[in-house]
């Protein structure tokens, strides 16, 4: 026998059958998750098993990721800088092309100070981990991200969960919480129902009550505000309570993300948080691409202009239908099915019509609530969103 040859017992560990037997039950549910591989690059068409599918289920909301401008600007960067950053930030990782586009970044959202991360997930664990601790509490509503919940869990602070978007509930639990210091959590846009947060009314709380607003803006950015600078140009928003988070995987086009704020809070998230001091920094070439992406997405507000005619479109295609969507305006919108397995099959009726919109099952969202969730990009067509207009018509009428 080789001496490097894995070892082999006939008989398998136990453990392997209770994994089996999970994933059978996870099956039976209808609750278990499959890949599309994607050939090519994203976009409102996409090739998947060789044949090309009309997508509506990315977050690439300006059509961005695979702009020629950008793909230009990496290839141009991959050149002067290689592909990998090599180390960490802290030792020898942290490149000038990060330094300027955090300084682009801050600049962008109207911070003093920003700091990037590898992805959304490591900056809401980051951030949340980095500022809290046992003696703080922080309030967060029911309907927050999982990377926000991981990063509230691995804090140790108190987490009082608050009903979605419920100001009465907040304000009760946040007179009522004694803390050394409070944080109220939240997305601006949220991600499986597409609605806003409501941010001026929550900030005016964290006002009152002392305490800090920690605002995701993973889907408002880009696709929020005159700009496109987000949530903060949306509502005219600035106080120095803000702790915002930026990713730049979605309507950016590209990879990455930030969180930006009071000088004090962003050297703290430095210091502190071990999903940014543990990790790889990001490929510097990534900087000038996100440079050249925040430079499209305030040039081109026309994108965010044909997002929102594809949505209205969309809402009046569907009105006097059986089918339930959501309040949201947002280029999120969601068609609420009910059970796993009424999503599925809707889900599989637009495929077997070229179409991808994807099922969301619990535990992504609440049990029962099960959906396609729809969004837009402002590289689709009017055109296209007729098109899948029709085929929910039809679901609709088939009785979905
Ligand atoms: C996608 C998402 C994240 C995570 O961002 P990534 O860059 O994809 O890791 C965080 N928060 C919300 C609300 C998201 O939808």
């Amino acid at each position: 026998m080789h001496p490097h040859a894995a070892v082999s017992t006939s008989v398998p560990p136990p453990a392997l059958d209770r994994y089996a037997a999970e994933l059978a039950a996870l099956e039976r549910i209808d609750q278990r998750r499959r890949r599309l591989t994607v050939e090519g690059p994203q976009g409102a068409r996409i090739v998947v098993d060789g044949r090309e599918h009309l997508a509506f289920c990315s977050n690439d909301y300006l059509g961005l990721a695979a702009d020629p401008r950008l793909v230009e600007a990496a290839v141009a960067a991959v050149r002067v800088h290689g592909v990998g950053s090599g180390a960490s930030h802290l030792v020898t990782g942290h490149h000038a092309p990060h330094a300027r586009a955090e300084r682009a970044l801050a600049d962008f959202v109207g911070l003093p100070a920003a700091l990037l991360f590898g992805t959304g997930y490591l900056a809401n664990v980051g951030v949340l981990t980095a500022l809290t601790g046992a003696e703080d509490a922080i309030f967060s509503d029911a309907l927050n991200h999982a990377s926000l919940i991981d990063g509230m869990r691995l804090s140790r602070a108190r987490v009082v969960r608050y009903p979605h978007a419920d100001l009465a509930a907040l304000e009760a639990a946040l007179a009522a919480t004694p803390a050394r210091t409070r944080f109220v959590v939240t997305e601006s846009v949220f991600s499986m129902d597409g609605d806003l947060a409501p941010l001026p009314a929550l900030l005016a709380l964290c006002e009152r009550h002392d305490a800090w607003l920690v605002i995701d803006d993973a889907h408002g950015f880009g696709v929020l505000g005159a700009q496109g600078r987000g949530a903060l140009e949306h509502f005219a928003l600035d106080s120095p309570r803000i702790v915002y988070v930026g990713t730049l995987g979605k309507a950016a086009g590209v990879h990455g993300a930030f969180v930006a704020g009071a000088p004090a809070i962003v050297e703290t998230v430095l210091q502190r948080a071990r999903s940014y001091i543990f990790t790889t920094a990001s490929p510097p070439f990534l900087g000038p691409v996100i440079e050249a992406s925040l430079a499209i997405v305030r040039a081109e507000a026309w994108r965010r202009e044909r997002l929102r005619e594809l949505v209205a479109r969309f809402r009046d295609g569907l009105r006097e239908t059986g089918l339930r969507l959501a309040a949201s305006e947002s280029p999120i919108q969601p068609v609420i099915l009910g059970t796993n397995a009424a999503a599925l099959a809707a889900s599989r009726f637009l495929r077997e019509r070229g179409m991808i919109v994807s099922a969301i099952r619990p535990p992504t969202v609440a049990e029962g609530t099960s959906r396609l969730r729809v969004s837009f990009s402002a590289a689709h067509t009017a055109e296209d969103v007729d098109r899948l207009v029709a085929a929910l018509r039809e679901l609709d009428v088939q009785g979905a």
